[in-house]
């Protein structure tokens, strides 16, 4: 006897990366941010610590939404403001797919689209990236209502060219969602791609490149039309006031932001050439994180818990595909020194 719905009863809910209780972990298991946020964000998240917390915030988020058009070269009616992308994903799925409905995305990528699905009851469809995570051409004839593209993806930390997102989109019927969660440490983007298509919408958060992961929000930009039609089933107010003055003083202050996102994809280029080093297969990264395939005889797996032990965290995946490797968050150049120093050392019995 169960009180649920079939489908929840059956599905397994998301797994988010571990955060672990006691202090003194290095984390570079989750995709933070190493650097603190932008001062001006931290100021005024305290400036609105007040007797206004009392009130409801804004349904709207206008700020954010005028804030972001402003900064990004597009309309406010464009921007629709969640908490965290998570909340705009889960409003996209409800929205656009629905029970039976159908929605496409290469695999493997974020496993919460998987989770979001079958809590809709909707059916995922999902289409294998090739060994190159170019983007599979059998995504196009998905005959789908969304399909979901995390650029750059996750875990692999590889970029598809937003010409081939281009095509995509006019080859195929759905909505097409570009998730650029990552893209701040990339070299592209496809936020022109919304001016373009009728149905693109691009997916934004302030959870890494602005350091804000805290504080949840993040933004979708799209035609007016679906920008409305996803208005009417998102929380009434979804974004707390605490989160929306971070937001605008963060876009405020978006020269912080490149520094820090700059700084990253330095260490970035540190840790791929440590890890390959180590005779490990690594794919070349456009994210704030590395995804890499550990070298027999070693397995991922104990890499991961020798690492654990030494107090360092990594992301592994139990999943097939995913199972030789490691996803490793860039963190400050020092976290990246002591855990390539750490891996020379589980691995250098046998090397
Ligand atoms: N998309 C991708 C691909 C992600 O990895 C994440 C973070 N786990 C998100 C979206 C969600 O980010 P947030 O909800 O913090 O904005």
């Amino acid at each position: 006897m169960t009180y649920f719905r079939r489908n929840i009863e059956r599905m397994s809910g998301y797994t988010p990366g571990e955060q672990p209780r006691e202090p003194g972990f290095v984390k570079l298991n989750t995709n933070e941010n190493p650097y603190p946020p932008s001062p001006k964000a931290l100021k005024a998240v305290r400036a609105a610590v007040g007797k206004d917390l009392r009130l409801y915030p804004d349904p709207l988020a206008t700020k954010v939404r005028e804030k972001a058009a402003e900064v990004y070269g597009t309309k406010p009616e464009r921007v629709l403001v969640g908490n965290g992308s998570d909340d705009c994903l889960t409003m996209i799925v409800r929205a656009f797919a629905g029970p039976g409905g159908r929605v496409a995305y290469p695999t493997p990528t974020y496993s919460l689209y998987r989770t979001l699905c079958l809590i809709e009851n909707a059916k995922p469809v999902e289409v294998p990236f090739p060994p190159d995570f170019a983007l599979p051409p059998k995504l196009a004839r998905a005959r789908a209502r969304v399909t979901l593209v995390a650029n750059p993806n996750s875990p692999s930390g590889t970029f598809v060219a937003p010409a081939d997102l281009s095509k995509l989109a006019r080859a195929m019927d759905g909505v097409l969602v570009i998730d650029e969660a990552y893209v701040d440490f990339a070299e592209q983007d496809c936020l022109r791609l919304v001016r373009r298509h009728r149905n693109v919408l691009v997916l934004r958060t302030f959870s890494k490149s602005f350091s804000l992961c805290g504080m949840r929000i993040g933004f979708a930009v799209g035609r007016e039309e679906l920008i409305d039609g996803l208005m009417k089933v998102k929380d009434s107010y979804n974004v707390n006031r605490l989160a929306a003055e971070a937001a605008v003083a963060a876009l405020d202050d978006v020269d912080a932001m490149r520094r820090n996102a700059d700084k990253v994809r330095a260490t970035r280029a540190r840790l791929m050439a440590g890890l390959e080093k180590l005779g490990w297969f690594v794919y070349p990264s456009q994210g704030n994180f590395v995804f890499a395939r550990v070298r027999p005889p070693h397995s991922a797996r104990e890499c991961y818990e020798q690492l654990k032990r030494r107090r360092i965290l990594v992301r592994y995946f139990d999943a097939p595909g995913l199972d030789d490797g490691l996803r490793i968050s860039v963190g400050t150049n020092r976290e990246i020194a002591s855990l390539l120093r750490n891996l020379r050392e589980i691995c250098a019995p046998c090397a």
